[in-house]
């Protein structure tokens, strides 16, 4: 099967891989516009259960990969001075660069065809396949082009983000959220490699429109965030890595294919990154698509493709609604902040999803469940 991919993130190359996997004569071809070792952002971060996914379909993935991790069982919640550390929630996370150069070696070594610098800009330019993927993220021109075909929405969310780094190893994934006077602002920060964490700032739309970022220079903006977390940096300094103040556009299709072209990670639909899915959800698209070809055979496309959306809307559906929920949580933040107290702040950040009810937050953490429980003794049931 000849199967021409574009974009080599998470979703693509381990497409690539598995397909490669299942049958080493499999003609698979990866066109990359960036070079090999340029990337956006800095590290993401893996739930738990996220990595219990990779065990269960890909144990040698699954420990080729975890050397590389960072690991820590609880994640904080910082509200104004008050840390309220939170039990089990564990996570694992690893710079971009480095999961990407790790799919790189893992793909070259099966004998996927990798290609750098390569901008593609019409289906064309990949040439006959029997198989066409989009896994060219969030803004996809193969789904933007065909809008009407994939039944696409984009709904772009208010508030605004912008992903830093920091030299500052934080000891945990941790949440911090500052009052100032213009408004609340949260971090979203956690170590990635020993000495390098993620540092996200997001704030509501009316707290950066009073902060005047639109007009800010890169340094000037920078310096107000350091200055708003300085407490929590520790002296350590903020890094940009082409770093700018973004909106989330939450995407969702209702059609997942057409002929012989399928659409898989972000291109396909946006998870917020406050529930840490991003990447695991684009590679159990690809696992998914994956098993709908072991499942039904490569010799008919459509229904592989069919197969793929019934088999993978449901499950990818509920994540989607639970990170929906998660960014609205985000957009309330500023009265969340300066209404409820540290402790009634964390509960509501554990159960803002609401996959999480009363009864798993005591599984969870005892702890904060009592202490939730003294506050409002109606939630004992
Ligand atoms: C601010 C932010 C923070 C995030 N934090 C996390 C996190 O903590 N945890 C997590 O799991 N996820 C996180 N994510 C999400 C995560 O990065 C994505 O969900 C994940 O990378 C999706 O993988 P993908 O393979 O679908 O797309 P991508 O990783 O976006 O890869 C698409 C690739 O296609 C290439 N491409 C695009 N257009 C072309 C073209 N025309 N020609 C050639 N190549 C092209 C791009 O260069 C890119 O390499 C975050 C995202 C953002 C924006």
């Amino acid at each position: 099967m000849k199967i021409r991919i574009l974009g080599a993130g998470p979703a693509g190359l381990y497409f690539a891989a598995l397909m490669k996997r299942l049958d080493p004569s499999h003609d698979i071809a990866i066109f990359e516009r960036n070079p090999r070792d340029a990337t956006w952002g800095f590290g993401v971060v893996f739930s738990d259960r996220a990595l219990d996914f990779l065990r269960a379909d890909d144990e040698a993935l699954y420990r080729y990969l975890t050397p590389h991790l960072e690991n820590w069982p609880d994640i904080t919640i910082v509200h104004n001075d008050t840390a309220m550390p939170i039990a089990g929630n564990g996570f694992a996370s690893i710079g971009r660069l480095e999961l990407l150069t790790l799919l790189y070696g893992y793909v070259e070594q099966l004998g996927v065809k990798l290609s750098f610098g390569a901008e593609i800009t019409t289906l064309r330019q990949m040439g006959e396949a029997d198989l066409v993927v989009g896994a060219n993220g969030a803004f996809s021109w193969i789904r933007s082009e065909n809008e009407d075909r994939f039944g696409t929405t984009t709904d772009w969310r208010r508030n605004r983000f912008i992903w830093y780094g920091s030299t500052k190893a934080f000891d945990s994934l941790t949440l911090t959220f500052r009052e100032t006077d213009l408004g609340v602002f949260c971090a979203h920060h956690y170590r990635y490699r020993p000495d390098r964490s993620t540092f996200l700032v997001e704030v509501e739309d009316a707290t950066w429109q009073r902060a005047g970022f639109a007009t800010m220079s890169p340094d000037d903006t920078i310096r107000h965030c350091e200055r708003v977390f300085a407490r929590d940096l520790d002296g350590h300094r903020i890094i940009s890595n082409h770093s700018h103040w973004r909106n989330f556009p939450a995407i969702w299709n209702e059609r997942w294919s057409f002929g012989n072209v399928v659409l898989l990670g972000d291109a396909l639909r946006t998870a917020h990154f406050s529930i840490g899915s991003g990447t695991r959800l684009a590679m159990e698209d690809a696992v998914a698509l994956f098993k709908a070809f072991r499942e039904v055979g490569t010799k008919d496309v459509p229904a592989a493709l069919a197969l793929f959306q019934q088999q993978r809307l449901p499950p990818m559906k509920k994540i989607w609604d639970a990170a929906n929920a998660s960014l609205r949580w985000y957009e309330d933040m500023d009265r969340l902040v300066r209404t409820l107290s540290p402790v009634e702040f964390a509960y509501s950040y554990m159960t803002r999803t609401g996959r999480v009810d009363h009864a798993e937050v005591r599984r969870r953490d005892p702890a904060l469940a009592a202490s939730y429980e003294a506050l409002r003794p109606e939630v004992r049931g």
